[in-house]
């Protein structure tokens, strides 16, 4: 299936590893100019000659999104290299908490990562979308936004937040050709949750592939998902085919969660 985005413009954010990685190489590959944003300047550089070698067309914005001020120099840079049309937005998970230990001051830290950025970009990109009369907005968020996790109060509170901006703003600019949409993985094999399961085998005295069979045993698939199995679903959610899909959650989960819709 041709999806439509050949030559486009798209900026990536969290792209140097995970899911945002593999989203910003599937991009290239259906033929998508990619911008990829992360901290990492070593690891975005790896990224973007990866790119190349498979004859596509990439640039490195390293940039700590968490930080006040950062977004204006991402957008400033972005706009050189042209009219941003796909934006994923993605960052790192808040640290784990249980929700009667969290704070203001907590809550402003994960928001600051996981949901100024995602705004403060998507106004700063809207503009020039809304021009090309053409638009695709996908964040990144967790089955969490479906089924909160004990511990990650955290991200549970601001998560749900970007969904409900997710699908007030789809409403809004819906008349532009825009679509915003947010997806929440389930349990993926990333570099990230390999740590988080190196962590539990540790703890629990097992080896690392138990605990991972212990977690797999809870998902119907029967295994934890891929980085490019998420990246398969985004990418169809940013191509220009999926045009009549928008203010939508898609948690992609191996069917672990249990809710209805
Ligand atoms: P990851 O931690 O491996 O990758 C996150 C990416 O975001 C990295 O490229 C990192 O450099 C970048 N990043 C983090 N903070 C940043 C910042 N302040 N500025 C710029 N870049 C920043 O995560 P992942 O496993 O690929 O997951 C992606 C997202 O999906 C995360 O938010 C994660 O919490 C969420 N998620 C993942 C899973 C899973 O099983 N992997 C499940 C549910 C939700």
């Amino acid at each position: 299936m041709d999806l439509g985005i050949r030559g486009k413009l798209a900026l990536v954010t969290g792209a140097s590893q995970g899911i945002g990685r593999e989203v910003a190489l599937t991009l290239a590959q259906e033929g998508a100019r990619v911008l990829a944003v992360a901290r990492s300047q070593d690891k975005l550089k790896e990224l973007v000659t990866e790119i190349e070698q498979i004859g596509g067309e990439a640039y490195a914005l390293p940039a700590d999104l968490g930080k006040p001020g950062t977004v204006e120099g991402v957008l400033r840079e972005a706009a050189k290299a042209g009219t941003v049309e796909i934006f994923l937005g993605n960052t790192g998970g808040p640290k784990p908490m249980q929700a009667q230990e969290m704070g203001a001051e907590e809550v402003l830290e994960a928001a600051r990562s996981l949901l100024f950025p995602m705004l403060e970009l998507t106004r700063g990109l809207l503009p020039g979308m809304q021009e090309a009369r053409f638009g695709r907005i996908l964040y990144i968020t967790s089955l969490a936004v479906k089924e909160p996790i004990e511990n990650l109060a955290l991200s549970n509170t601001v998560r749900s937040g970007l969904t409900g901006y997710a699908k007030t703003l789809a409403r809004e600019v819906a008349p532009f050709g825009i679509t915003v949409n947010t997806l929440g993985p389930g349990y993926t094999r990333t570099e990230r949750v390999e740590e988080v399961f190196q962590f539990r085998a540790q703890q629990q005295g097992i080896p690392v592939e138990e605990a991972y069979h212990q977690q797999a045993q809870q998902i119907p698939v029967g295994r934890l998902g891929t980085p490019k199995e998420i990246a398969d679903v985004a990418v169809f959610m940013l191509s220009a085919n999926a045009s009549y899909l928008t203010g939508q959650t898609l948690v992609v989960d191996g069917g672990f969660t249990r809710g209805l819709l």
